[in-house]
């Protein structure tokens, strides 16, 4: 039978165990599996850094939350994305959106450049520059949608129809939109990638990443080949925990879109703000765009307040139930000048403060925005 996405995430790493009928999956420490002297392993396990039976069912339920054909679980959001790059070569060129996680775009233009990628980086809100940029060595376009922190949305499908013809693989960062919003491969893109440590771990206490093919082919196998001999995989502790997360993940990210959409629709009414950035609002530009890819909007809320930057530290420095912290998806709200975070590169305008929406009563949430706006 094939199993809805509620029931797969309900019963992640919660399959009664074979051996001893134990209901959550027993965690496996072990580095080593004993194999034959010819090299066979009978249960398909050698040594960790290849593959743990606790992050193979981790990427196994990756797998289908994204309904792809099969995942690779890393230490974290920047690793997955690292051998994303890695899978190409040098020379070739990519298309990444412009507005996207900074610790990405630094790791294009710190290390990947110098190491012989091509990097054009586009804004691909608007379509026609993704056809104007096209090299004959273009290889891959990357971006997020929603996008951190601006919220803007990149139109999925239009990426796809002409990326496809031209075997220009797609891949898309689903961090924000997380898994029960959006799905890219279901929209024909080839690779989707997460970090783990937001929404799906949901409880801002492991650090992963994850990415999930469309395909197996030979693109994919290098992926996994980078991902055995560069060794950045997740602990099987992190595996576990994340396991633990993803089965409460669809209820949780319920009630974290129903309290953002409560607090982008206070923001609006409040005269000290200058804009509220939320794909839900019919007043966003990417709405209907928004719509059309996905089920719901997120759960993170970006506004611009009036007066600039000063009177944007000032209203986090107020705010008493948002935590001034970085990071998003877990049970807790959280809220940061991004501009200060992401440093001197920093392309975020100057009075924009982004809020991870948590699971607290939306009123308190509202209440808090509403003193720290006065
Ligand atoms: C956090 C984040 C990353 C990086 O993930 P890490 O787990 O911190 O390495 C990448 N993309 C987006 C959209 C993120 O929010």
């Amino acid at each position: 039978m094939e199993k809805k996405f509620d029931t797969i995430c309900a019963h992640a790493g919660a399959e009664a165990d074979a051996l001893t009928g134990a209901i959550t999956a027993p965690l496996y420490f072990s580095t080593t599996f004993q194999y034959t002297p010819t090299g066979d392993a009978p249960t398909g396990n050698i040594y960790s850094r290849e593959g743990n039976p606790t992050r193979h069912l981790l990427e196994k339920v990756l797998a289908d939350m994204e309904f792809g054909l099969a995942a690779a679980a890393f230490s974290s959001g920047s690793a997955a994305a690292q051998a994303a790059f890695m899978s190409m070569t040098p020379g070739d060129h990519i298309i990444v959106n412009n507005r996207i996680y900074s610790g990405v775009r630094n790791m294009l233009t710190d290390i990947f450049i110098p190491w012989g990628l091509e990097v054009s980086f586009v804004d691909l809100t608007q379509i026609q520059n993704l056809e104007n940029n096209i090299q004959p060595n273009t290889r891959m376009v990357w971006t997020e949608s929603p996008t951190n922190p601006e919220m803007t949305i990149v139109d999925i499908k239009a990426v796809v129809s002409i990326c496809k013809p031209r075997k220009i693989m797609v891949a898309i960062d689903n961090t924000f939109a997380t898994p029960l919003l959006q799905h890219p491969l279901t929209l024909g893109a080839d690779l989707v990638m997460h970090s783990t440590t937001k929404y799906l771990g949901g409880h801002s206490d492991l650090t992963g990443g994850a990415l999930i093919t469309a395909e197996v082919n030979d693109w994919w196998k290098k992926i996994i080949h980078i991902q055995k001999v560069l060794g950045a995989v997740p602990a099987p502790f992190d595996c576990w925990l994340l396991l633990r997360g993803i089965r409460s993940f669809v209820p949780r990210m319920q009630l974290h879109v129903n309290n953002a959409k409560k607090v982008a629709a206070y923001l609006q009414t409040n005269n000290m703000v200058e804009k509220v950035l939320y794909p839900g609002l019919s007043t966003h530009s990417g709405h209907a765009v928004a719509a059309a890819q996905m089920e719901d909007f997120g759960a993170m809320v970006s506004f611009l307040v009036k007066n600039g930057k000063q009177a944007a530290i000032a209203v986090i420095k107020k705010l008493r139930v948002f935590t001034n912290a970085t990071s998003l998806g877990g049970t807790e709200s959280l809220a940061e000048h991004r501009q200060s975070a992401e440093g001197p590169n920093s392309t975020t305008p100057e009075n924009l403060i982004r809020l991870s929406i948590g699971l607290e009563n939306a009123d308190d949430l509202i209440e808090d925005l509403k003193q720290a706006l006065e």
